[in-house]
């Protein structure tokens, strides 16, 4: 069984035709071939959405999470809205297609497609996943860094698409490039007036006492669907739940802080801007392995 598994879906929203009338809705390719027009503004423009979900042990995870939030994404962008039940098919069969593992992930894609076609291009990427095990026990240290928008940008300004899982993450890892100048591995971007917001490819989690908390949503962050199941978690065992704009002040007292996303899951912040912290290694244990197993 393959490594890498690529679907090419032929219909990825039923608001725009087909790209092969008549053939199947969906097509597995060669991965390491290309398959993409160079015209296709995806390519060119950055313009399109995309969601990144983990897979434990064959099985997507908050896979209606991901759909839901891609579907928002399309909606922000002005995009046909996607066909989720092509997308949700093409992502369970690209993980059946894939050889099994315990940590694998799947890529889903949908550009405006070729400039003036109209039709969005969609394919699905599933492969296996790096191992996080020594971030996840290590940590990482961040630095904070201005996202240069106001907390309320979302409302304000919703062209800037903020919230929105956009192909545009230049800005994402260019920020990634200036944490390693600063002797940082990832980042925690501040709002330009003053508030915690979340990291390139994370949600921001902290614990104070025996409550769990995140910067919540409206700022112009992600929704994030690992956040929303870390919450699941802490409430299982009996812990408050709950959304609340802080200063990167207030972050810095709460007894511990995690970077959470698919893929990597539970990181602990071990360093804010060269400062060190503790790092709660037993909840981060507990944490991940709970997240490896859960699928809603
Ligand atoms: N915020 C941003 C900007 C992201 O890119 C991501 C994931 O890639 C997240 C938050 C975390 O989202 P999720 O937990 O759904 O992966």
């Amino acid at each position: 069984m393959p490594h890498e598994v690529l679907a090419l879906l032929n219909r990825p929203s039923m608001d725009a035709a087909e790209h092969h009338p008549g053939e199947p809705a969906l097509t597995f390719a060669d991965a390491a071939v290309a398959q993409v027009n160079v015209l296709d503004l995806g390519v060119s423009r950055g313009d399109g959405i995309f969601e990144t979900i983990s897979v434990g042990n064959g099985k997507a995870q908050a896979l209606e999470h991901h759909l839901r939030r891609f579907a928002r994404s399309a909606q922000m962008l002005d995009l046909p809205a996607p066909d989720l039940d092509a997308w949700r098919q093409a992502i369970l069969a690209a993980i059946e297609a894939l050889e099994p593992g315990e940590e694998a992930w799947v890529k889903t894609v949908m550009t405006r497609g070729v400039e003036g076609d109209g039709r969005p291009t969609g394919w699905v990427y599933a492969a296996q996943s790096a191992d996080f095990s020594r971030v996840r026990s290590e940590g990482v240290s961040v630095a904070l860094l201005d996202r240069g928008y106001r907390h309320d940008v979302e409302q304000t300004s919703p062209w800037l698409l903020q919230g929105a899982k956009s192909l545009s993450y230049a800005v994402n890892r260019a920020v990634l490039r200036e944490a390693a100048r600063r002797g940082a591995d990832d980042v925690i971007f501040v709002s330009s007036d003053g508030f915690v917001l979340e990291g390139p490819t994370s949600s921001v989690v902290y614990r104070r006492g025996n409550g769990i908390y995140s910067p919540g949503t409206g700022l112009g962050i992600l929704d994030g669907t690992t956040q929303a199941n870390v919450f699941v978690f802490a409430q299982s065992l009996g812990m408050t739940t709950g959304f609340e704009r802080l200063t990167p002040a207030e972050l810095a007292a709460s007894d511990a802080i995690w970077l959470v996303s698919s893929v990597r899951l539970a990181a602990p912040v071990r360093a804010i801007d060269g400062v060190e912290r503790p790092v709660d290694g037993q909840f981060s244990s507990a944490l991940n392995t709970w997240l490896k197993a859960v699928f809603v």
